[in-house]
């Protein structure tokens, strides 16, 4: 596939500001649909699958906020998404509040579709105020939640041990309130520990509510034991949400809406990572997904440039060609570390089957009046993706 010319894929913003991008190294080629920013490390909770050290005590500096969402913005592509992560985003919510208002004013000169989207635990109370600025901005908004009280308080607690589940629940009604049940979803996380239970812990977030859940696999946990046991329990999910939206209830896996979102794009979201997987540590740091989620103290292994300095010469001219070597071998290359490898089988079965499924609603929904519902609703929800 032929590279955008310079001058096409920079019309967003103007000569001079193209210049002052480039000679940061702050301007690529390459499609950057998805960035994903951890703003702080801080958090009231300490998971067991998440490595980030919340005692650090970093927050991103303003420089590469404004770094990272123009290398965003002045990238190919008219539909952008900037997610907000920690640590604990709401513990900065008026950081939260200058990035968002930022980011939508370059958006705007930029002449970009953008999208924002926050992911917290919820293990801290959700002032009003917050999720009405959420709301006005028209977030999208991820809570972390795995299921049950037993499933999640397993490996979500705070330091002295206590799960985060009863903490969770009163949240839960205003965010339904105020950003919507289209725009708020359940991030449930699976893994070799809890992946017999997954349908189990599917219905559990359904029934509070939640209409959109994304299966997330946990990469870094042994998966080796329990890997045969997650496609039969995938498709175990996939089945039931069937039979939900054959009785007219909406429930959505997330990773299931990506090719109604993308369309021609699935190939690089992929293949390329500067498509989907980008992502900042709150020093500022580039990396690809997973890193920070597997291997917090690698974060200088699996630096990918930074928002002040620019992305290294490796990623710079590189252009996607799914037929070139080196595109083929890209993560391959750059994954080194075993334990982030570790739930790559899980998390490839997760996408193909949950794609599979929504091609299958899109041929049942040539005849059937529920499935065309359920497709078209799906369209409306597919850029929470
Ligand atoms: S080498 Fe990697 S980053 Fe560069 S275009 Fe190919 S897949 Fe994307």
């Amino acid at each position: 596939m032929d590279a955008p010319a310079p001058a096409e894929i920079h019309a967003a913003y103007g000569p001079a500001e193209l210049a002052r991008l480039r000679a940061l190294g702050l301007a690529t080629n390459k499609e950057i649909r998805r960035f994903k920013v951890a703003v702080n490390t801080a958090c009231p909770l300490r998971c067991d699958y998440c490595f980030i050290d919340k005692d650090s005590g970093e927050t991103i500096s303003w420089e590469h906020v404004a770094g990272l969402v123009r290398f965003l913005l002045s990238s190919p592509g008219h539909v952008k998404k900037l997610l907000l992560y920690g640590g604990e985003p709401f513990l900065n919510f008026a950081l939260v509040r200058e990035i968002a208002l930022y980011a939508r004013a370059e958006a705007l000169k930029a002449g970009k579709d953008l999208d924002l989207s926050i992911c917290t635990s919820a293990a801290l109370p959700l002032r009003t105020e917050w999720l009405e600025f959420l709301r006005d901005q028209r977030f999208f908004l991820s809570v972390s939640m795995d299921g049950d009280a037993a499933t999640h308080d397993a490996h979500r607690h705070d330091k002295g041990g206590v799960g985060s589940h009863a903490r969770m629940i009163p949240n839960l009604p205003p965010i339904f309130e105020s950003i919507g049940r289209r725009r708020a979803m359940a991030i449930q996380c699976v893994h070799p520990g809890n992946v017999e239970k997954m349908l189990d812990n599917f219905k559990t977030l359904a029934g509070y509510g939640f209409e959109n859940i994304e299966i997330e696999v946990i990469h870094g946990f042994g998966w080796k034991d329990k890997k045969h046991l997650f496609r039969p329990m995938m498709q175990r999910v996939l089945d039931w949400v069937w039979e939900e939206a054959r009785a007219g209830r909406r429930r959505f896996v997330v990773c299931s809406l990506v090719p109604l979102m993308l369309k021609d794009g699935v190939v690089r979201e992929d293949w390329c990572p500067f498509h989907s997987s980008m992502e900042t540590y709150p020093d500022g740091s580039f990396s690809f997904y997973p890193f920070a989620f597997v291997d917090w103290d690698g974060r200088r292994r699996s630096k990918v440039g930074d928002a002040s300095g620019g992305i290294p010469p490796r990623f710079q001219d590189c252009s996607f060609d799914l037929g070139s070597d080196k595109c083929r071998n890209c993560t391959t290359d750059y994954y080194k570390n075993p334990s982030v490898n570790e739930g790559n089988d899980p998390y490839r079965w997760r996408t193909e089957m949950a794609r599979a499924f929504m091609d299958k609603v899109a041929m049942v929904a040539r005849t059937d009046p529920t499935m065309k519902e359920y497709l078209k609703e799906a369209l409306i929800r597919c850029r929470i993706s």
